[in-house]
């Protein structure tokens, strides 16, 4: 029989056929090589069996015995209980799902191993639906710690285990998998080499720290993550490069129209934003496209900023994309556009996925013939048959909500054109340095660290919502001193009504307190119009109170807004809030937010909300949510691709990224060959998207 080999397809194991290999392939294994960098999540110890008379609550353990006892009770929840008892103590089993055939396997004088969590519950310890099997002979118990690993529908553990155990045993004579990192850095950091690394994740020793590894933090991980963290910094350079090779038009001008619209502007442009239009400027007199992502904080104007280099690229003849990520974001930042540069008899379009059919051809066709200077719209911009006549600038809005893959589409749009067009992120999104290094290694990188002078901070007030009736009495003060109040309704995972039900619930309760406020109600299921009639009467004052879902977040400026409630706030992350809080504060008044949650309030909750009280730096406040949640939520979704890891952890591992970077350049310096393998090794099923 021929041996295996790494580079072996998936389907040259023993027992998978297509439909196996497919599950395999939407877990990025298409080969031998890709089932060894399939790494465990967590780990079990099952190679002892723990004396049940030791067991404390809230462990995890491996008991053994003999069924004493076996019942089905319908006290509460119906269950099947089976008493376990082993001569040094005694538990019981309990299971809620059970059918006919497990019951009648579980009955009295059964000997059992079993593996589950210990609680203590009335009647003495217990196990909840423990994994179990039973013996009938002595049985072994498993020799190395049992791995569990990122799985899918139709892929059981046991089965991933059998593959991995395969897999590792190609390891043992194909020694294809080259040690890539430098020994310079393995030795400065005490890291062991790929191979023993890859069968230790995968078979820990019984005597392996469980705990470190349970935290990520072993040598052996650290060493793994280490790699991964390089493969991805080197695939994002890579992209970098590429863009680098790339045709785009360098935008040269005097900067009439954007000194006319400065000029006109009743404020002065902060010293920040004159930094970043100066950068922004430099990249697009480049030849080649420019990728820079502009951070900076809600209402720090990173949208005038991308308006007033825009002008410079509509002077030199080219048109401009502006994308954002939502209808009512898009039409906030078309009204500014237009209000800015109409004075400039300056063209702007407006391309939403509902606009009507007659309206937007004639946008279509003018978008082709170069009339329109700068489309404002949503993803809908960048559907098949728009055509650009000369696009040479595309802002993206808001861009971590569009994720890694729209950002490699965009590219690849991009590609299609002989020009390739400069393109502008903007994200309110605070980014740690050390994150967007590596996140964002394939862009220029620049930072809005000043507000416009003149803002008050919000003052931020943490309170239970047993307080309802007092938050209510608060709003009517404050509507009757003329000023305008947001109060927002959140429900996270769950659908998109349920959430307008309960904002409608919100707003008819309400109603009912306040009967001389004016409420309006705006929720993701209106129609586009129905949300923007709604927006327009609470900016022109015609509203009182809006009640709203998260819709609002990015929502339109209202400067009389001086008081936002935030119901349950405890159950979004951080920068969600400090977001959601970026509404208020916006004109002169001072202004409150008041973030309500639902008692009891756990000590980490506590503190997140606490943190959100005493800062109002994004950056403070997205270090908080990094350590606290981790960077998936920082950067908007867990999917966004670039964080979904397959063992490190941006946040646990941020003090490897130095070296990362330095071992990036040394590989780029002294070993060229083995940037490709590195990135083949860890992004494989990624690679897709590179090339398309
Ligand atoms: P961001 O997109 O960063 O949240 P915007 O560009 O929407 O911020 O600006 C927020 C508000 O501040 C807008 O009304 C804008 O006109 C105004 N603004 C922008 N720059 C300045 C400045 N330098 N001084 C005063 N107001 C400014
Ligand atoms: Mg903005």
């Amino acid at each position: 029989m021929k041996r295996l080999s790494l580079s072996d397809p998936v389907t040259a194991f023993k027992g998978v056929g297509p439909q196996l290999a497919q599950r395999l392939e939407r877990l990025r294994m298409f080969t031998v090589q890709d089932v060894l960098f399939h790494l465990p999540l967590r780990y079990q110890d099952r190679t002892r069996v723990v004396p049940i008379g030791g067991l404390q609550a809230g462990i995890d353990a491996v008991i053994e015995g003999e069924i004493e006892l076996s019942e089905v009770t319908f006290r509460g929840r119906r269950s099947l209980l089976c008493y376990v008892a082993d001569g040094t103590g005694g538990i019981t089993l309990r299971f809620f799902h059970f059918n006919q055939a497990q019951k009648e396997a579980l009955t009295r004088g059964t000997r059992i191993r079993c593996y589950g969590t210990t609680r203590l519950a009335r009647g003495g310890l217990e196990m909840i639906h423990p994994e179990y099997r039973r013996i009938f002979d002595t049985v072994a118990v498993e020799e190395c710690l049992t791995p569990f690993y990122p799985a899918t529908e139709g892929i059981q553990q046991t089965r991933l285990r059998f593959l991995s155990e395969q897999a590792l045993a190609v390891l043992d004579y194909d020694d294809s998998l080259k040690e890539w990192l430098p020994d310079a850095i393995l030795e400065k950091l005490h890291l062991p080499d790929l191979h023993s690394s890859l069968r230790y994740v995968h078979r820990p020793p019984p005597d392996a720290k469980l705990d470190e590894l349970l935290a990520g933090v072993h040598p052996t991980q650290q060493r793994l993550a280490f790699e991964e963290l390089l493969a991805q910094h080197l695939a994002l350079r890579q992209l970098r490069e590429q863009a680098r090779r790339e045709p785009a038009v360098s935008i040269q001008t005097e900067g009439r129209l954007r000194k006319q619209c400065e000029a006109a502007l009743p404020f002065q442009l902060t010293a920040a934003q004159q930094r970043v239009i100066k950068e922004i400027q430099n990249d697009l007199s480049e030849s080649h496209p420019a990728m820079r992502l502009v951070q900076g904080d809600v209402g720090s104007g990173k949208t005038l900023v991308a308006a007033l280099v825009a002008l410079d690229v509509i002077e030199a003849g080219y048109q401009v994309a502006l994308m954002a990520p939502t209808e009512l974001l898009a039409e906030q930042h078309y009204r500014n556009f237009c209000q800015w540069f109409a004075p400039l008899k300056i063209k702007v379009g407006w391309l939403a996925s509902k606009i009507k059919a007659k309206q937007k051809k004639e946008t279509l066709q003018q978008l082709a013939d170069g009339q329109i200077d700068i489309a404002v719209g949503t993803h809908a911009l960048f559907q098949e048959q728009v055509q650009f006549n000369k696009l040479a600038f595309l802002i993206v809005d808001e861009q971590h909500r569009f994720g890694v893959h729209q950002r490699l589409a965009l590219r690849e749009k991009g590609l299609l054109a002989e020009q390739h067009p400069h393109q502008l992120i903007m994200t309110a999104t605070p980014i740690p340095r050390s994150l967007a290094m590596t996140a964002y290694a394939d862009l220029d990188y620049s930072v809005i660290d000043e507000l416009p002078p003149g803002r008050t901070p919000v003052q931020t007030v943490v309170i239970s919502d047993q307080r309802r009736a007092e938050v209510v009495a608060r709003i009517e003060k404050a509507c009757l001193a003329g000023n305008q109040v947001y109060w927002v309704c959140t429900l996270i995972e769950e659908s998109e009504l349920l959430q307008c039900q309960a904002a409608e619930n919100t707003a008819t309760e309400l109603a009912a307190a306040l009967s001389h406020v004016r409420i309006g109600l705006i929720h993701g299921r209106l129609k586009a119009e129905q949300k923007e009639n709604l927006m327009r009467r609470f900016r022109d004052g015609e509203i009182d109170l809006l009640v709203a879902t998260t819709v609002i977040e990015v929502g339109v400026d209202v400067p009389n807004a001086s008081l936002m409630i935030i119901e349950n706030a405890e159950r979004l992350g951080l920068a969600q809030l400090h977001q959601l809080r970026g509404r208020v504060g916006r004109g002169a008044r001072h202004s409150h937010c008041v973030l309500m949650y639902r008692a009891p309030l756990n000590e980490k909750a506590r503190e997140r909300l606490d943190t959100l009280r005493n800062s109002h730096d994004g950056f403070v406040i997205a270090r908080k949510d990094l350590e606290m949640r981790g960077p998936g939520e920082v950067l908007g979704t867990r999917q966004t691709g670039l964080v979904d890891f397959r063992i490190a952890d941006i946040c646990r591992d941020a003090q490897l990224l130095p070296r990362v970077h330095q071992a990036a350049e040394l590989l780029n310096n002294d070993c060229p060959q083995a940037i490709q393998p590195l990135i083949d090794r860890w992004l494989g099923g990624r690679q897709q998207y590179r090339n398309v």
